[in-house]
């Protein structure tokens, strides 16, 4: 046999993009895609997995509706079918976001994850690397999500359970672990969401509480929580709302401090501006836990083999363990030499203000609030891009730059 020749490695195709790069075709990547459009400036989104709204569709579990009421997660321009309930299903979401990308005609690139983007300043363009071709533009839009990756915690001793441990991205129904005795890890709106589901499939949840957090009733007087406070918050200083919600809370759902769920010092809406952690609107895990069919433990000191042995000395054994430990942004990994982000991947600038960095960069949907906060951003994009897009005379500079750049590209 001769020697193996290795093969050259090609170089990736340049593409020139007319109008921005948006990155990520989740519901922001969408919604500001849908706003150019509207302002006659096209996009090219770049997205990693194989559909839209890939979070929705493959990292959520099947019982998972909406934490908000619909008026409040409706994206730009195209608002629920009148027909949907107030808290859409997961799967009724999917199919409002298929049809909001078919409303504005958006196809994004699917399969392409991008590795690095990185401003050029001796040309003025953006260049966004995915696995085998170079996107070349004016604008990157940075679209990927706060919930880009999944956190794992280091807990000592998980290497030796003998049992499956799984993130709740990639939890689907109580059903799988039906009749075991669950360690779930974490106690926001997944952790008490999946406990629950746990327990309507007869499963034996210990959820681990290592955090103090504020639970709020979904809905109060017949309003949505979330309504009732985005009403007052026209009128009321955000200490006063606080305290009227933890009245309403102790009135309805009791005394949370009983059930071994400590309520942090700071309010729950001061507490999520300031720190971007969300109350827990409870659905029903509060009722379990009172009738005892979820159980709250303190937290995990080491995962044995069988189970876990927790801070307060106790031991016990466990089937399976859950880690509902949220998630975290994976820009930091792939946009370069930018100093827009911090290290945790949330933009510098705090909301209102952080959907605009430098040099033609834009963040969406990385205000912590949602996707109201998506719609927010995508607007104030859109129409920042068409003002340049409107006043730049001569579009063609960019098509013959395009051309030039192709022509250095392959020359390399
Ligand atoms: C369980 C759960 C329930 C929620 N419920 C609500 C709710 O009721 N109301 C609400 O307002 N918000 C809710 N949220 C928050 C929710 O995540 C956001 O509102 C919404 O999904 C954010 O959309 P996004 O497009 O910003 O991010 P995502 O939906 O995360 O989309 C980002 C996209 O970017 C892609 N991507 C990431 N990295 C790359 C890369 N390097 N290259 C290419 N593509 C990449 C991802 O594959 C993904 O498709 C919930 C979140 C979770 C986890």
């Amino acid at each position: 046999m001769g020697p193996c020749k290795e093969k050259e490695e090609e170089p990736p195709k340049c593409v020139w993009v007319h109008g921005p790069i948006i990155v990520g075709a989740g519901p922001s990547g969408l919604a500001v895609s849908a706003c150019l459009s509207e302002h006659g400036v096209p996009s090219v989104i770049l997205e990693r997995s194989n559909c839209i709204a890939s979070l929705w569709q493959h990292k959520t579990y099947n019982r998972l509706k909406l934490h908000l009421p619909k008026q409040f997660c409706a994206l730009p321009l195209l608002g629920f079918p009148e027909n949907f309930p107030k808290y859409p299903t997961k799967d009724q979401f999917v199919s409002y976001m298929e049809s909001y990308a078919v409303r504005f005609s958006i196809r994004p690139r699917f399969n392409q994850a991008v590795q690095s983007a990185e401003f050029d300043s001796s040309c003025g363009f953006w260049k966004v690397r995915t696995q085998d071709v170079e996107y070349i533009s004016r604008w990157l839009i940075v679209a990927t999500g706060e919930n880009a990756e999944p956190v794992i915690p280091e807990i000592a001793g998980m290497e030796r359970f003998r049992g499956p441990v799984v993130h709740t991205s990639s939890y689907k129904a109580g059903s799988d672990f039906a009749n075991q005795r669950v360690l779930v890890v974490g106690c926001g709106n997944s952790g008490m969401e999946v406990s629950l589901d746990l327990c309507r499939h007869n499963a034996v949840p210990h959820m681990v509480v290592r955090n103090t957090v504020h639970v709020l009733p979904r809905e109060m007087f017949g309003f949505s929580t979330f309504g009732v406070v985005m009403a007052l918050q026209k009128w009321f200083p955000l200490k006063l709302i606080d305290n009227f919600l933890l009245l309403v809370a102790n009135l309805t759902i009791g005394n949370t401090e009983q059930l071994g769920l400590h309520r942090p010092k700071t309010g729950p809406i001061e507490l999520k501006n300031v720190t971007g952690k969300t109350p827990v609107l409870d659905v029903g895990t509060l009722s379990q836990i009172k009738s005892g069919k979820i159980k709250v433990v303190e937290g995990v000191k080491e995962i044995t083999r069988n189970g876990a042995k927790f801070m307060d000395g106790q031991e016990k054994e466990f089937d399976s363990i859950i880690l509902a430990t949220g998630y975290r942004s994976n820009v930091p990994t792939w946009l370069k030499a930018c100093d827009f982000f911090t290290k945790d991947g949330m933009p510098k600038t705090p909301f209102p203000d952080g959907w605009k960095g430098e040099n033609g960069l834009y963040t969406v949907g990385f205000t912590r609030r949602g996707l109201l906060g998506t719609t927010y951003d995508a607007v104030k994009i859109a129409s920042d891009i068409a003002d340049q897009w409107r006043t730049t005379k001569d579009c063609r500079t960019y098509c013959n730059s395009h051309i030039i750049l192709l022509k250095n590209c392959n020359k390399t």
